[in-house]
């Protein structure tokens, strides 16, 4: 082994560098070891393999410097990165104020394998710095898992071999400087998996077939594996290439050649999943959209996340003041959304308030107010979604009235509410003898525009289906779009949450492809996956 010099080390009690392994796209394949180094981050150096979602496991501060690279553009040399690391490295063990945090190297799939890993953890060692490596699910084993094919198994291949398909190119920043020797390969036999090999298939399975390989062996090339947007081409070692060329595959893709390749669709449950390939442009306020968006990538969709409604502070912070002042002198306390009851909880702790100001009894129109409301220990009275406007009021005076009477004769009733809310609820409860005092928690707005992403998808036909989750997602979306890309809804398949959002699509002229049985979440996924197409 080469003898390394290094300088005195720095120590840490926990390492001061993590180099981890991202995974191939998935999120959900980091592994536990580095989510957690990514919550200790104060720098986090990132590539272009590497799922940007997992940044969101990173304090709010740190810092993120992309040094991604793909075949044909260099941000940074390898050489430049490794030098960062070590600056970013040393400027942190300088900086008291952030003692206990560390720079987190996150790269696609493992950081040993073909990662140049390797080369950034010695480059560590040398400047003595302390350093952890967290491998990650490679790409070679991730890929083809997700597009049904195992690497071994007992009857087919009993080796499997990892290769880089870079390495004809032996360029300075390439991964290997190494001769591949096909003929050793074609012997072998077992599973060979190809790296980074899609612009060179042509070359890789002309010289396997001149080493001896059967040219009807089967073979599969795996494009943005484990991603919603997976691509699986599946020929013989000789038509592969062509069929690739066909399919229009480009990088990152992984080629696997050997007899496993040819094991029956049994084992393709990710591209089987329901909504597998269909693309959905999902409206609504960016926290609340993120639970549909969930349930869609578990069923495979690939998700578009179009905001139209944005969440701002209340108008009037004095009305809100004086009701979370005075929770207390309330009978009960009301509220309909889950950011109406974050709002509330986030002044509650500004004002020195916290569960105790609550008063007996506290309302929740649906699951997911009642489930933000569980999380600071409240256990509310769920009134369903399916009450809506008249329903809803009539429900609430059966749960808060008079067992008698039925009534709510004299009982002081606080309504934390967003701006448009519809004024039926408070009427209703008006009516039945309630003293209601509303007071708006937050407002909605209109997003400045819609992402890029949304509009090209729009633009290109991309888009299979549009959720709906209330008139004013609608509404919005119908302003934030120009005519030519309202009329691109026309052509999408839209999904509806009830009737009252199914009304105001259709007066848009975008009247629901389907509308959901049940008015929530799981009610709209049931109605997708029911209506098969
Ligand atoms: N360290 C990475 C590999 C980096 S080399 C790992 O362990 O996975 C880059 C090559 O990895 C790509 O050219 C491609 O062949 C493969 N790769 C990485 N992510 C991939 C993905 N999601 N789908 C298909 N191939 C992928």
């Amino acid at each position: 082994m080469a003898d390394i010099s290094h300088e005195e080390p720095i120590t840490y009690i926990s390492p001061l560098v993590y180099l981890i392994g991202a995974g191939p796209g998935d999120p959900g394949l980091i592994t536990t070891a580095g989510a957690q180094a990514l919550g200790r981050a104060a720098v986090v150096i990132y590539d272009a393999l590497a799922n940007p979602d997992l940044l969101n496991l990173c304090p709010q501060d740190a810092q993120k410097i992309f040094v991604g690279k793909s075949s044909d553009r260099h941000t940074m040399s390898q050489d430049q990165i490794n030098q960062l690391l070590v600056a970013q490295a040393k400027k942190l063990a300088a900086n008291k104020n952030l003692q206990g945090r560390a720079v987190v190297r996150l790269k696609g799939g493992d950081p040993y394998v073909f990662g140049r890993g390797a080369e950034e953890a010695q480059e560590l060692f040398r400047a003595g710095i302390s350093f952890q490596v967290i491998p990650g699910v490679t790409a070679g084993i991730a890929g083809p898992c997700y597009a049904g094919i195992p690497v071994t198994h007992r009857d087919l291949a009993s080796t499997v071999t990892f290769i880089t398909g870079h390495q004809q190119d032996a360029s300075e920043d390439s991964d290997s400087t190494q001769t591949i020797h096909y003929t050793a390969l074609a012997k072998l036999g077992g599973t060979l998996v190809f790296y980074m090999g899609a612009k060179n298939l042509p070359e890789i399975t002309s010289k396997l077939i001149a080493a001896g390989m059967d040219p009807k062996t089967p073979a599969a090339v795996v494009q943005m594996a484990t991603h919603p947007e997976q691509k699986t081409v599946r020929a013989t070692l000789e038509s592969i290439a062509e069929a690739a060329r066909q399919a229009l595959i480009k990088p990152p893709a992984i080629t696997i050649i050997g007899k496993v390749v040819g094991l029956g669709s049994e084992l393709n449950w990710f591209q089987t999943r329901p909504l597998f390939g269909k693309t959905f442009l999902v409206t609504r306020t960016r926290r609340q959209a993120s639970e549909l968006s969930k349930q869609l990538l578990a069923l495979g969709a690939i998700v578009i996340e179009a905001p139209t409604i944005e969440l701002a502070p209340t108008p009037d912070i004095n009305t809100v003041d004086r009701v979370l002042g005075s929770l207390k002198n309330y009978h009960g306390v009301v509220f309909t959304s889950a950011n109406g009851v974050e709002a509330a909880w986030r002044r509650m702790r500004e004002l020195n308030k916290d569960a105790r100001a609550f008063p007996d009894r506290v309302a929740a129109v649906g699951k997911s107010t009642a489930e933000a409301l569980n999380q600071i220990g409240i256990a509310a009275d769920v009134i369903p979604e399916e009450f809506t406007g008249e329903n809803l009021a009539a429900e609430l005076i059966k749960r808060l009235g008079n067992k008698n009477s039925g009534k709510l004769d004299g009982l002081r009733l606080a309504f934390l509410r967003a701006d448009i809310a519809r004024p039926i609820l408070t009427e209703q409860l008006r009516k039945a003898g309630a003293v209601v005092d509303e007071a708006v928690i937050y407002q909605t707005q209109l997003p400045k525009a819609l992402g890029p992403q949304a509009i090209n998808a729009l633009e290109n036909g991309g888009v299979d289906w549009i959720t709906f989750t209330s008139g004013s997602t609608a509404k919005n979306l119908h302003t934030l779009l120009p005519e030519h890309l309202r009329d691109a809804v026309k052509k999408c398949r839209r999904i509806s949450i009830g009737p009252i959002t199914s009304q105001v699509l259709t007066e848009l002229g975008w009247p629901p492809t389907i509308e959901a049985a049940k008015h929530d979440i799981s009610g709209m996924i049931e109605a997708l996956l029911k209506s098969k197409s």
